[in-house]
């Protein structure tokens, strides 16, 4: 488990390689496209401050509009034990663990 701001989150939330964290900001940048909203946006946000947090050697960079994304991930954690939507689960359990 990792912690972060005094709440832990599961292994999924390691600093990404820059590779990945493009990737990801890239497939949130197209998803916010196909369906713009908050929701969406706050993914992108996020996902921008992994890659930012993987540019400068920090696990994350807070950024505007990402509390409904830390939001999300909590209650992933809390239901699910990973921060990762259901169906990116493996057999139903966290893929990092
Ligand atoms: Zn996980």
């Amino acid at each position: 488990m990792l912690a972060y701001e005094n709440k832990q989150f599961c292994k999924c939330l390691e600093r990404p390689p820059l590779r990945a964290a493009l990737r990801q900001l890239w497939d949130e940048i197209v998803e916010l496209i196909h369906t713009p909203s908050l929701d969406e946006l706050s993914d992108c946000t996020f996902t921008l401050g992994r890659l930012l947090g993987s540019l400068s050697g920090q696990r994350y960079i807070k950024m505007p509009f990402d509390k409904k994304h830390w939001i999300k991930i909590e209650a992933r954690m809390k239901f699910h034990g990973c921060v990762r939507s259901p169906q990116h689960l493996r057999s139903g359990q966290c893929p990092s663990a």
